[in-house]
């Protein structure tokens, strides 16, 4: 076996053994992307295939198995200190990062090494992966389909061995949807959880940092490492960090998981709900006992989330004016023309549609009819889950509707786009953890199950995770 193809947490043996040096990875790492990531499929997961610059910090070797030495591939959004970063947007070409995020900071001191830019939705706003301004990420299971989104290219790197692991983000479901999609386990932590320094805004109440990884152990490595209370993010929570690993390899009987009835409503159907249904019963086989629950306003996420996100996203987005950062149109000849004409062309459509869906649920008239009413409507949904987690340890959902769809299929049809997140949004507005694992193949294609879990405990999420992982 390559060294590409190994999981983090068996790179990390195979160092203990002594059995590869840091230099042997890294080097399988550059071929595998240099000879894979361009070949005729033109998978593209990583936003540029050439000079890669690993970065590593001079750490001691641990003395038992950890990321010491192991590569990471970054989202495109996520600062890495001396790299360009863009957020797959022409606006931020050129852009340098001027220092590195919270969690860059935390792997490089961990021993890990930063290694490549992995494509995305221009700005995270999507779930395809088809609007970065770079061109799309395809889906290695078939090239003919997309990885999902925002954070496509994590997935489909780490699902085409060119990462061991990858860093994503999650606003709406950009983590775990293109985990499901790509047949890889992702991990949206709970708000506060993995500080937001240094990871460029989309929606900042929504946003999380985690990892996208080959399987549980290793998904439960990382988030050890990143997670954990940072005085530069103001939203960073002061709640201390278990030991994520020491909850693998338990078992889950007893454990009590919420079975919502709106998510096995219509639009879901076929083959995602057969495996998402045998996956439930084989939950059962391990001693976990299934109980009926009700999120009762669960249709109205979708709607909220697209009245919050675009709301933030215009606020956060209001900085990229041509002066500060990366692209400028020189042309322009007066101060105006030059927002105008850097904005219009640096912003790819979809940009341009949540700043202006966004800008106009906060304008005064309108804002007490949506933004108000969305958050307020927020508030309700999040109640469901604390009623929700009065009754049970957590809940079992499908990540997705469907298995990864064509290139092309929805770009025409924002709406339609839109509903590919209806089973993530969720976690993001009530704030809560929720991880996505390969549960069966529907016509070779992967389904993602999805597991949302009480605030902070992630750990206990693992443990169902890594059971039904485990378990044949
Ligand atoms: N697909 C959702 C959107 O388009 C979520 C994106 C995300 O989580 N960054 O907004």
């Amino acid at each position: 076996m390559e060294l590409n193809q190994l999981t983090a947490y068996q790179l990390a043996e195979l160092y203990q053994k002594n059995g590869c040096t840091q230099k042997d990875a890294v080097d399988s790492l550059k071929k595998a992307i240099e000879t894979k990531d361009r070949d005729a499929r033109q998978i593209h997961a990583y936003v540029t295939a050439e000079n890669l610059s690993p970065r590593h910090r001079k750490a001691e070797k641990t003395s038992k198995p950890s990321l010491w030495g192991v590569p990471i591939a970054i989202k495109d959004n996520i600062c890495v200190e001396g790299e360009e970063i863009t957020c797959g947007s022409k606006i931020l070409k050129g852009f340098v990062s001027p220092y590195n995020a919270t969690v860059i900071e935390k792997l490089l001191n961990a021993g890990a090494i930063v290694l490549g830019r992995t494509n995305m939705d221009e700005f995270a706003f999507g779930s395809s992966c088809e609007t970065s301004c770079y061109g799309p990420t395809r889906n290695p299971r078939d090239p003919e389909r997309v990885p999902g989104g925002s954070s496509g290219g994590s997935a489909a790197a780490v699902a085409d061995h060119t990462a061991i692991a990858a860093l994503g983000s999650d606003t709406g479901g950009s983590i775990r949807q293109p985990a499901a999609f790509c047949g890889v386990v992702g991990m949206k932590p709970t708000y506060g959880r993995v500080s937001r320094y240094g990871l460029i805004a989309f929606a900042s109440s929504l946003d999380q940092i985690g990892p996208i990884t080959k399987d549980v152990r290793d998904n439960a490595m990382i988030l050890n490492a990143i997670a954990g209370y940072d005085t530069k993010d103001s939203s960073s929570a002061n709640v201390p960090v278990p030991d994520y690993m020491e909850f693998l390899g338990k078992s889950i009987k007893g454990m009590k998981i919420g079975k919502p009835k709106e998510y096995f409503a219509a639009g879901l159907g076929g083959e995602t709900e057969k495996i998402i249904n045998q996956s439930i019963d084989k939950l059962k086989s391990l001693g976990a006992e299934i109980v009926d629950v009700s999120l009762p306003h669960t249709s109205y996420s979708v709607n909220v989330y697209y009245i919050v996100a675009p709301s933030e996203a215009s606020s956060n987005l209001a900085r990229f004016d041509g002066v500060r950062f990366g692209f400028r149109d020189k042309s322009a000849k007066t101060l105006l023309e030059m927002y105008e004409n850097s904005r219009g062309q640096g912003f790819g459509a979809e940009v341009k549609r949540r700043i202006i869906l966004g800008t106009y649920s906060l304008s005064s008239g309108y804002y007490d009819a949506y933004y108000l009413k969305a958050m307020k409507v927020r508030t309700k949904i999040k109640d469901d889950f604390d009623q929700a987690f009065k009754k049970v340890d957590a809940i079992v959902t499908p990540t997705a509707p469907s298995p990864a769809f064509k290139l092309g299929e929805k770009t025409t049809n924002p709406l339609e786009m839109y509903l590919s997140d209806i089973y993530t949004i969720s976690a993001n507005l009530a704030g809560v953890p929720a991880i996505s694992l390969p549960c069966g193949l529907a016509s070779k294609l992967p389904i993602g199950i999805q597991f949302m879990g009480k605030p902070f405990d992630e750990g206990n999420l693992y443990k169902l995770a890594h059971a039904f992982e485990q378990a044949k």
